[in-house]
């Protein structure tokens, strides 16, 4: 495995690499979740790039960027016993140099759910994920369901910007207990951490529900929120049933749909989702 930094020495590797390119990019701190992905590249790809990049632009004012976690060696670790071929670590300063000015804005996918309460996120998102895809020039690109609006983001941005690469979204990997990995996870204490696995008890039963004949997308946000209000220490952002394609917000019966929720444990911020019908 080779560990690069700057963009040149990113190209030079990359020209190296047998075809097809397969491209993890991440924030790092990695768990289960980033490396199942990496797995899936490795099993379909020749050669295999992540990122490690914990992007300033994606970040809203007063969150977590700062204390975001970060551990590049143990990262670097398990990248080479994954079977990553070529890791970017790239600098800040590189990527977003002073008079940096140019943004890449999906319009309407963005508007709703995370992108309602983070305004300038996944403005961040799209123009990182372009600046990368230029850099790494993978042919397909690995992501996960965990971020269900990140990845319809990415898609429709491959779509109407033309890139020739192939996007690829991996299921959501949970501890034993059903939380979703996630590398904020870390900021939850014993007490928050004890709730947390109850969003996905929450989307379980709604799809149960589902299952047995509940067909009305009111109905099955419903099921959701009473669960969660019965949870003292959560705090609900949304609850949303939406076209999973569109994000348009589902009324009356429905045969498939994204379930998805953010909420607060404590000062955590925490997303989930299920998909009904597929
Ligand atoms: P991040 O480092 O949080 O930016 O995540 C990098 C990639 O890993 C994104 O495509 C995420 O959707 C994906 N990912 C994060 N957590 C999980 C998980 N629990 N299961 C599957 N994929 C995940």
């Amino acid at each position: 495995m080779i560990t690069v930094g700057t963009l040149s020495d990113l190209r030079k590797a990359r020209a190296n690499l047998p075809s097809p390119v397969g491209f993890v990019p991440t924030m790092g701190y990695l768990h289960q979740g980033h490396l199942s992905l990496v797995e899936r590249a490795r099993g379909e790809c020749a050669g295999v790039v992540v990122s490690i990049f914990v992007n300033p632009t994606q970040f809203g004012p007063g969150e977590d960027l700062a204390s975001y976690p970060r551990d590049i060696p143990r990262d670097l670790e398990l990248l080479d016993k994954a079977g990553a071929d070529l890791v970017w670590v790239p600098e800040p300063s590189e990527l977003y140099p002073p008079d940096f000015q140019t943004w890449v804005a999906v319009e309407q996918v963005t508007k709703r759910l995370e992108g309602a309460f983070r305004p300038s996120h996944f403005r961040g998102v799209a123009t990182i994920v372009t600046k990368l895809f230029n850099a790494v020039q993978p042919d397909k690109a690995y992501f996960g369901q965990k971020d269900a609006q990140q990845a319809i983001v990415v898609r429709q941005m491959v779509r109407d910007l033309n890139f020739p690469i192939e996007v690829i979204v991996c299921p959501t990997i949970r501890e034993p207990d059903g939380l979703a990995m996630s590398s904020r996870n870390v900021y939850l204490d014993a007490g928050e951490r004890q709730v947390a696995p109850g969003l996905y008890r929450a989307l379980l039963t709604a799809r149960e529900a589902f299952e047995s004949g509940t067909r009305d997308a009111t109905s099955i946000r419903d099921i959701v929120a009473r669960i969660l209000e019965s949870e003292p220490m959560v705090n609900v952002q949304y609850i949303s049933c939406a076209d999973p394609v569109t994000l348009d917000e589902l009324q009356g019966s429905i045969e498939r749909g994204l379930l998805s929720l953010a909420v607060r444990v404590g000062k955590t911020r925490l997303i989930d989702n299920i998909l009904l019908g597929e």
